[in-house]
């Protein structure tokens, strides 16, 4: 086959769907019309870009479709793939075409096991979480024979729903079950954004979609340049992944949390035996004997993060990002990146993304941006508050959102015993004060590897406070919030953010630092998308869950480092960041286990 890029057609050239106007109100995802592809034209124009007959083409295939709006006239962008009537004439043209960045041989990105398990296996692996990362590498050994156990510490999903539902509308957290806890893990209840940045050379991305596809989720999301899933969509995906795993032999134990390891430390080595893990719904605590374990723990799971620290499993802290949501008119954001084609039905509702380097020294940036979504409560800590980003399908609802964050480093993290000890509490906070100090005295600049969470944990109690102790989150609009000034009454922007935004000033949610980082940048956003720093928009805080704030190192065989039988992945060990990279880590860790087993 041969794979053809950058043939351009005018939108007059595509079927008409119907979809939303820049103002409407919320549809249904129903209300999305699935994609029409313009074969005819699009067989013409590869014809004529390889140089030969209509008929000498016998099958095209779209890869992926985006829009160019930056002319006067929209254009769609398409890949293609075609297949020729003579594989000597394929030959000769990509020989021809050879340098040709828009005429390639298409790659091969069909997935293949790498391993099949042993009919005498002597312990089944266990995947601890099942969010991205672990229900794909769950998925891989499932499918590869080796039978997995699942220790996941929340709810089903449709259980889960409710929970979250929960602190949405009733102000009651779950600490088991919420937005960062149960299964699908943290993206399952989020605007399903299904793209990455990171090298992938085996296309394992490309696997990740053709299963989510054929687990439920719309075939347009293999077409889309940047595709989403959306909310509702992502819960019947994440039930039949799960259905697939268990007809597989894989076994899935939900409300079951690790609560410790056991280490076998003979011969000066480290080697993971067991795992302690505590029934919620009974109670009850048992062993698990357990040599091969993935840890697929997601970026909130503190607790445990705390505890394989105490079993000596390495960890460092890394930099994460903080700040606050935005909100606009969805309609603004059209305008201001599409112009006259705003509203267009094709292109939906838009995107962007932003970056700043302020005088400061600080990376200010747009994070996880949500076009016709929602805020989230993203808690999973009773007493906090913590914003996140939700959307539909349709992407429909009336407000943008993004998280609008600044970079921090380690060494802004603090250290003293107090913030130790407001995070952790009285007896382990002065442990790991004592911990830090004995770090710091080895070298000035060490971090200690549980400090972010100290920060974490101080912005999110505040925000609770600020925003009057009932998870309602402090807000204030964009203009008070550039001239200092508190806020009291919304203006034309309305927050989505239940159970609710109390007004009031944000500067005392976030470090000095970074307020002014923020400060700074807003004017200069308004400038790169006109109406950016529209003084009507909303900001609600605190963004403090945009990575993991440490790291679990692993070799090469992505084993931890000084821990054989662990195999740290996904978002929480620092090895991904969205949906889709969690998931491809976690196809990797399942790879690397079943070599390891296999030998
Ligand atoms: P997680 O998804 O966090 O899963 C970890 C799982 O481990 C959880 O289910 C947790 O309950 C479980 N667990 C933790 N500790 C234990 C324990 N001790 N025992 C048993 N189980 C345990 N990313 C995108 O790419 N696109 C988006 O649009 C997007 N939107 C988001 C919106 C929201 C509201 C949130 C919160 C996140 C969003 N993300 C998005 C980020 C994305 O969800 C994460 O990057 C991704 O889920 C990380 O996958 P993971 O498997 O590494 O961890």
């Amino acid at each position: 086959m041969i794979r053809l890029s950058e043939l351009k057609l005018p939108l007059s050239a595509l079927p008409v769907v119907t979809r939303r106007s820049a103002d409407a109100p919320a549809e249904t995802d129903a209300d999305r019309a699935p994609i029409i592809h313009p074969f005819e034209a699009l067989t013409r124009m590869s014809a004529q870009a390889l140089g030969v007959d209509l008929a000498d083409i016998t099958h095209l295939h779209v890869f992926k479709r985006s829009f160019d709006a930056r002319k006067a006239e929209l254009l769609a962008v398409f890949i293609v793939d075609v297949t020729l009537n003579d594989p000597a004439l394929e030959t000769r043209l990509l020989a021809q075409f050879q340098g040709n960045p828009h005429i390639q041989p298409t790659p091969d990105m069909a997935y293949k096991l790498v391993a099949s398990a042993p009919a005498n296996l002597p312990r089944r692996p266990v995947v601890v979480g099942f969010g991205p990362c672990g229900m794909f590498a769950a998925l891989i050994l499932a499918q590869m024979g080796f039978k997995p156990i699942v220790l996941e510490r929340g709810r089903k999903v449709r259980e889960r729903t409710k929970d979250t539902w929960g602190l949405w509308r009733k102000h009651v957290l779950n600490p088991e079950s919420n937005v960062q806890f149960g299964e699908g893990g943290a993206g399952t209840f989020s605007d399903g954004k299904l793209w990455s940045q990171i090298k992938d050379p085996r296309h394992l991305g490309r696997q990740v979609m053709t299963e989510f596809v054929n687990f439920g989720a719309p075939p347009e999301i293999l077409v889309e340049a940047h595709p989403h899933i959306g909310t509702f969509k992502l819960v019947k995906v994440v039930e039949n992944l799960r259905e697939r795993i268990i007809a597989l032999g894989g076994e899935i134990r939900f409300e079951q949390r690790v609560m410790d390891v056991e280490v076998d430390t003979a011969n000066g080595k480290r080697q993971l035996r067991s795992l302690t893990v505590l029934d919620q719904a009974s109670g009850q605590t048992y062993d698990l004997r357990a040599d091969q374990v993935i840890l697929a723990l997601g970026h909130s799971a503190r607790d445990t993060f705390a505890m394989l620290h105490g079993r000596g499993v390495a960890t460092q802290a890394k930099p994460f990002s903080v700040g606050f949501r935005i909100e606009h008119p969805q309609s603004l954001i059209d305008r201001a990146l599409w112009g006259r084609h705003a509203g267009n039905p094709v292109l939906g509702a838009a995107a962007y993304k932003l970056v700043h380097h302020a005088q400061n020294g600080r990376a200010v940036y747009s994070f996880c941006m949500c076009p016709g979504g929602t805020v989230v409560a993203a808690t999973s800590e009773p007493g906090r508050v913590v914003t996140n980003g939700m959307s539909q399908y349709s992407r429909a609802e009336r407000n943008a959102n993004a998280g609008l964050v600044v970079g921090i480093e380690p060494i802004d993290y603090p250290q003293d015993s107090a913030a130790f000890i407001e995070a952790f509490g009285p007896v382990t906070g002065e442990q790991y004060a004592q911990e830090a100090l004995e770090l710091r005295a080895l070298d000035p600049k060490a971090v200690h590897p549980l400090a972010g969470i100290n920060l974490q944990r101080q912005l999110e109690a505040n925000a609770y406070v600020l925003g009057g102790s009932t998870y309602e989150a402090p807000g204030q609009l964009v203009g008070d919030f550039i001239r200092g000034e508190a806020s009291s009454q919304f203006g034309s922007v309305l927050p989505s953010y239940k159970p609710g935004v109390k007004l009031g000033d944000l500067h005392g949610a976030l470090p000095d630092y970074a307020i002014t980082a923020l400060r700074e940048a807003l004017p200069v956003f308004g400038k790169k998308i006109k109406g950016f720093d529209l003084p009507d928009a909303v900001l609600t805080g605190v963004e403090t869950r945009t990575s993991s704030p440490l790291r679990m190192p692993r070799g090469e065989d992505f084993q931890s480092i000084n821990t054989a039988g662990l195999y740290p992945g996904g978002e929480g060990a620092g090895y991904a960041g969205g949906i889709l990279s969690a998931a491809v880590d976690g196809i990797k860790l399942a790879e690397a286990l079943a070599r390891r087993v296999v030998g």
